[in-house]
Parts: C-alpha cells; structure tokens; sequence
C-alpha cells in the first residue's frame, strides 16, 4: 500500500484549506483505485482521451481535474463530468466550454491559466489576457461555465526563491481580481476561491504563497 502511504505522508501536514489531486496521468486504473480506496477523491490528467476512458472505471463520486492544455474540439468528451478544467488559456476556449456546458444542462467549473515561469514553452495567459478574457465573459454573458479562480506552473528551477516570487506573483494577482470584482464583474467572489499551484518538487512552496489545490503526480504514484 505504497499509495496509501504516499497520500498520509503529504496530506498530513497540509492545512485543511488545501486540496490535494493525485494526477493519475499514464498510470494504470489500478493504481488510481488503489489511491481511491485510500480516500483520495480529486485525480489529475492532462490528455482527453485518457480522462474520458477512465472515468467510467471509477466510482461515480471520483472527482475529474484537467489539468493540460485543451484543444477545443475535445472540450465535448469531458464536458458531462469533469469536476473542473484548470487549464483555460483562451478566449475561444472558454467560449467552448461555455457552449457545451449549456449542451450538458450544467456550468461547468475552469481556472485560468496564468503564465508566470519564466521559461519559454509553458501555455499560458498573461496578465492583460486575463484581463481581456475576463471582459469577454462578461461582455457575452457567458452563464455555462464559472470562473473558479486561476492556476499556473512555476519555473522547473532549483532557485526555491524564484519559485516563490513566481507563487506569490500569481497569489497577488488572484487577490487583486477577488478584492476588486467591480472592475471585473466576470468574477463573483463567492465562487473565485482556488488557485491552483504546486506539482511534487515545489507544492510545500506554493502551500506558502495561498495554493488551495496542489497537483502531485510522481510522489504518490513514482515517476513517469
Ligand atoms: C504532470 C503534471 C503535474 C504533476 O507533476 P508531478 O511532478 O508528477 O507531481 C502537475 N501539473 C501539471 C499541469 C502536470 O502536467
């Protein structure tokens, strides 16, 4: 029960504001019922295909994080159950969420994805895009779908002290856009509660800066 273990040795030490999602992305159905019958309910996956093919193996009440870039002609295969997508990186993508959630008789939950590493090949928005997007939605009165906070990936550094300017960079942002929901009337502060940050090198850093939801792959279920 190595699994087990794994999720007792993080959660244990995370405050109760925090969720954890064991992304369960490449790892066979049985390591994530393993990690089910431990107690775990939120799982991870970055692709489709392999979401959509292993929810259907899982209990009802498993709960469905996207956590990788979204291709909008895909939107449809999750859109019945996914418990929120964390990975909305444009306006056109939002505006197909929002479509299929009406499709679906049900508002569908996403975060934004900001771009705060500062390497090249991260998806991402930026700040005036979130701002851009933001006014879309309001602008077009886009109901099906609900903006649940924002998520972003720091930089794949040792440089703990950049990882935690890029965390708390991201942290500021989502209080600036909860503290001034006027400005942004896409935005009901009730329902912008998570920031999604933190992967199993650097969640204990994001824990720090206001994470809510940490995204742990390789130290429940090993490497990759
Ligand atoms: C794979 C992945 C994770 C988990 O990474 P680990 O290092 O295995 O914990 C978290 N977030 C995203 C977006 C991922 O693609």
């Amino acid at each position: 029960m190595m699994i087990a273990e794994n999720i007792e040795k993080i959660t244990q030490h995370l405050p109760s504001s925090v969720k954890l999602i064991a992304v369960s992305k490449t790892k066979p159905i049985e390591l994530l019922q393993e990690a089910y019958a431990a107690g775990q309910r939120a799982f991870g996956e970055n692709k489709v295909q392999e979401m959509a093919a292993k929810q259907p193996q899982m209990p009802a009440d498993t709960e469905w994080h996207l956590i990788g870039h979204l291709q909008t002609n895909k939107v449809k295969y999750i859109a019945p159950f996914v418990h929120l997508i964390h990975s909305v990186d444009s306006i056109k993508l939002l505006e197909t969420i929002n479509k299929e959630g009406a499709k679906n008789n049900r508002v569908i939950n996403v975060l934004l994805q900001v771009y705060i590493a500062q390497e090249e090949t991260k998806f991402g928005l930026s700040e005036e895009e979130v701002h851009e997007l933001l006014a879309y939605a309001h602008n077009n009165k886009l109901r099906t779908v609900q903006i649940c906070g924002l998520m972003g990936m720091a930089s794949n550094t040792d440089n703990t002290e950049q990882i935690e300017r890029e965390f708390e960079h991201l942290h500021q942002l989502f209080s600036h856009l909860k503290n001034n929901s006027t400005a942004f009337p896409a935005i009901q502060p009730q329902h912008f509660t998570e920031l999604s940050m933190g992967m199993s090198s650097d969640y204990e850093l994001a824990v720090k800066h206001g994470s809510t939801l940490i995204r742990v792959g390789s130290s429940i279920f090993g490497g990759r």
